[in-house]
């Protein structure tokens, strides 16, 4: 056994109950994307409390979710809006696991001590109330409601396993990842280009999938049934769980769908997913795409053609011929052509989780959260690089606390910064925070001014 770990910093890691230094690793064995896990169970908070404990962003979170309130000086903040925002924690036991709804806290001190001294293993964050959600039963005659919720998006790559042969259920490779980096590049432009949305936010989900937070203040206030409008301008599949055909198209594209398709999905099916995924090759994989086209004469000449016969290149080659097929001669009719866009949004268009977009208050999980079966931070990721993210390589809890101890005798209390978090909460800071920040004082100053003149006019009066 080799160790990877520099412990020279008793006290910041913790050991296991028998000695062994959960930190050591077998250098030669094969399986290394397990070196970073938490050992399961018995050390997951004991890891978590040294998290919370130097590394949790605790006021970068609250400055985000304060959204300008939390300036006490401008006689335009609302001093209330942070505390009447829901959190929720799930905090494991021994024997079983605990769900604590509508937690609530007045500043970013009161959340941090919540949150170190019950450890929970998982944040959650609601929506802003019309008042304290702790105190909710006291003003339950008044009602109590929600006011104001981020737009979210919820995308998981389990809602896939229909069309993606390299893995199922939990687990992604960098074959089908992609799919996420689609959902993201397709999702982001529109909320910029079709919504005017700037203050974006995508996370990581700690395993499977990324999650989206919409922040603009007109985002924040949708009403239940413009969220529920937005999610279906985003689904485009119609055709119910068992049915074969999800995606119909009648008409020309809607502008959204005509940009993805060309700027996105059209490119990366064709250069990489027919050929990762195999597409062509077997039989029960072809004729799964065959199924989607409404013609009998093309589905049996093609499949006749493609019956026994073993080429080169044979997934991007047999997709050549459907396409030919279906756009050439007699066949050249709008609705068979249709049958090509309708076959790579079916296998490529972001699916998102249309609950979680329409409901006002929706639980998601808090950004900087530590998934704890991967032992992986919830990281922000970079929508405009977002190629480049690769869910093996972001930090894992035991991960930081090595990196804690190796540069332990760094002479800073900064912890982040000793620490590959570091550069996601400084993304987080620079990116999303600042210029986010800068829009609330904006509209905290305009909105403030219009009431002042509101009331100098009802006063002229
Ligand atoms: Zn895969």
């Amino acid at each position: 056994m080799a160790s990877i770990a520099a412990c020279s910093s008793p006290g910041i890691v913790p050991k296991q109950e028998h000695g062994e230094d959960p930190m050591q690793i077998d250098s030669n064995a094969p399986e290394q994307r397990h070196i970073n896990r938490v050992p399961e169970g018995l050390l997951l908070t004991d890891y978590l409390r040294i998290y919370y404990g130097k590394l949790f962003p605790y006021m970068d979170m609250f400055k985000w979710l304060s959204y300008g309130n939390a300036d006490g000086k401008h006689p335009g903040c609302d001093s209330s809006y942070f505390g009447r925002r829901e959190f929720s924690f799930t905090i494991k036991s021994d024997r079983d696991e605990i769900y604590l709804r509508f937690q609530s806290f007045s500043n970013a001190s009161e959340m941090e001590s919540a949150i170190k001294a019950k450890c929970p293993t998982k944040i959650d964050i609601g929506a802003v109330y019309t008042v304290d959600p702790a105190k909710r039963h006291a003003y339950a005659q008044s009602g109590f409601s929600p006011v104001e919720r981020e737009l979210i998006f919820d995308i998981d790559i389990t809602d896939y396993d229909d069309v993606r042969y390299c893995c199922s259920g939990a687990d992604i490779c960098s074959d089908c990842w992609p799919l996420m980096t689609i959902a993201i590049k397709v999702i982001d432009t529109a909320l910029r280009e079709d919504f005017g949305f700037n203050h974006i936010l995508w996370v990581f989900s700690g395993r499977r999938g990324v999650h989206c937070w919409v922040c603009d203040s007109r985002a924040r206030r949708l009403s239940k049934e413009q969220r529920s409008a937005i999610a279906d301008y985003f689904n485009v599949y119609k055709g119910g769980e068992n049915s074969l055909k999800k995606v119909t198209f009648s008409g020309p594209l809607h502008p959204s769908l005509a940009r993805a398709y060309t700027d996105v999905l059209k490119h990366y099916f064709e250069e990489k997913w027919i050929s990762t995924q195999k597409l062509f090759e077997h039989e029960e994989r072809f004729h799964k795409i065959l199924q989607l086209i409404p013609d009998e004469s093309v589905v049996s000449e093609l499949a006749g053609k493609w019956q026994g016969s073993r080429l080169e290149h044979v997934n991007s080659v047999r997709w050549d011929q459907l396409k030919h097929m279906l756009q050439s001669g007699s066949k050249k009719t709008q609705g068979l052509r249709r049958c090509i866009e309708e076959i790579v949004f079916s296998y490529t268009y972001p699916r998102i989780d249309i609950q979680v977009t329409k409901g006002m208050n929706h639980l998601l999980k808090a950004p900087f959260c530590v998934h704890p079966g991967t032992g992986r931070v919830c990281v922000p990721i970079d929508p405009n690089n977002c190629e480049q993210f690769d869910p093996t390589s972001v930090p894992t809890l035991a991960q930081l606390l090595e990196e804690l101890n190796a540069n332990a005798s760094i002479g800073t209390d900064n912890y982040m910064e000793k620490t590959s978090l570091g550069l996601s909460v400084n993304f987080f800071r620079t990116s999303f925070l600042e210029p986010l920040f800068k829009t609330c004082k904006e509209e905290l100053e305009s909105a403030y001014n219009t009431k002042i003149q509101q009331s100098k006019d009802s006063l002229n009066w």
